[in-house]
């Protein structure tokens, strides 16, 4: 396994800005072109993203529960002091040395980083020297307990059941003295303001889940892949105000879902289907703009010398376009069989779906 942690700036630059732009300056916002088709962006592959992925799902190789381990999973155990790797990926409290371990660290760190996810609160976080697990103002670490074999958080929580262990349990399965019922009260207050009340064990992050339940691996790079797009930003949070404030309607996020969804369900062609996403996105330029960026000596309709037209004169109010949206109302009209009438545009519950 080859691990590097490479730079952001290299997937960027290198892959996507060069092949799209070229030489010439980007035209449009990298976050709009990689989000997923159902936010409304165009699913341009997020290369760095596949590249955190690809790399992280090795990891499983290091997991107890693997059913074949690589040879090379073994001699990483070897150079780690005879413990798992995957112990080192919960690990904060201290810096690895070994090239590849702490490559590995570095990429498990950037794609929870980019998913807002807590690596940290997992039954596989190291219990000492683990600075969320306070007591006293500061991390940790109890020879005894290490030694009895207590060393991560899901040591201390019934397998099954997932609660808190009860000292007298503790004491039966470690072989810990009875003297130790004083840290156990501790432990116990510790993880209870780290995990929260009512106590049980954590589950772990998405993609930890993940790993630990496909031991084999199968589509788990598009499972990560899809949890990171689930997880990103709203990549057209300008562009949903400006056309709520046009519309003087408030879209809730379901319509918008919907809208997304007609886009990419009702066109297989894609020039009508890209004629959509620039209504969307409101790439149509308007006299309205070119005359706010100077570029017009006016501000009137092209059609119906109107003042002031707007995106929306544009596709929907303007007069030369009257019989035109009348015809096509008619045809809906008779179809869901209601009586005619074009709607006005603040009303229309049509028009959302005409023009999305
Ligand atoms: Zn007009």
């Amino acid at each position: 396994m080859v691990l590097s942690a490479l730079p952001g700036a290299y997937f960027i630059k290198r892959t996507s800005y060069q092949f799209l732009w070229g030489s010439s300056p980007h035209r449009l916002n990298i976050k709009k072109l990689q989000a997923s088709a159902k936010q409304g962006g165009f699913s341009l592959p997020n290369f760095q993203w596949y590249y955190w992925v690809m790399n992280v799902k090795q990891l499983r190789a290091w997991l107890s529960t693997a059913p074949v381990k690589p040879i090379w999973s073994h001699i990483e155990t070897e150079v780690n002091g005879g413990i798992s790797p995957w112990r080192e990926l919960f690990d904060t409290s201290h810096k690895t040395i070994h090239p590849i371990i702490a490559n590995a660290k570095t990429l498990w760190c950037k794609l929870h980083r980019a998913g807002r996810w807590d690596f940290i609160k997992s039954p596989s976080a190291t219990l000492w020297g683990n600075k969320r697990i306070l007591i006293g103002g500061t991390s940790v670490d109890w020879l005894q307990w290490r030694k009895a074999g207590i060393l991560n958080v899901s040591d201390l929580f019934d397998c099954g059941t997932k609660c808190f262990l009860s000292f007298d349990k503790i004491v039966e399965l470690y072989k810990l003295k009875r003297n130790q019922f004083w840290r156990y009260v501790q432990i116990h207050s510790s993880l209870s303001k780290w995990l929260e009340t009512p106590l049980s064990c954590p589950v772990g992050s998405p993609v930890e889940v993940l790993l630990s339940r496909s031991p084999l691996g199968k589509g788990i790079t598009s499972k990560i892949y899809r949890l990171l797009q689930d997880r990103s930003a709203d990549p057209l949070p300008k562009v949903k105000s400006y056309w709520a404030q046009d519309m003087a309607l408030d879209t809730s996020s379901v319509e918008w879902d919907s809208c997304f969804q007609n886009v990419n369900t009702m066109y297989k062609e894609t020039g009508s289907r890209f004629i959509q996403l620039k209504t969307i996105h409101r790439w149509h330029r308007t006299p309205q703009q070119l005359y706010k960026w100077n570029l017009a000596s006016t501000d009137e309709c092209w059609r119906c010398d109107g003042q002031n037209a707007s995106i929306l004169h544009i596709l929907w109010s303007c007069s030369a376009l009257r019989d035109w949206w009348e015809n096509i109302m008619e045809v809906i009209f008779i179809k869901i069989r209601s009586p005619k009438s074009l709607p006005s545009l603040s009303q229309s519950s049509f028009f959302q779906n005409l023009i999305p």
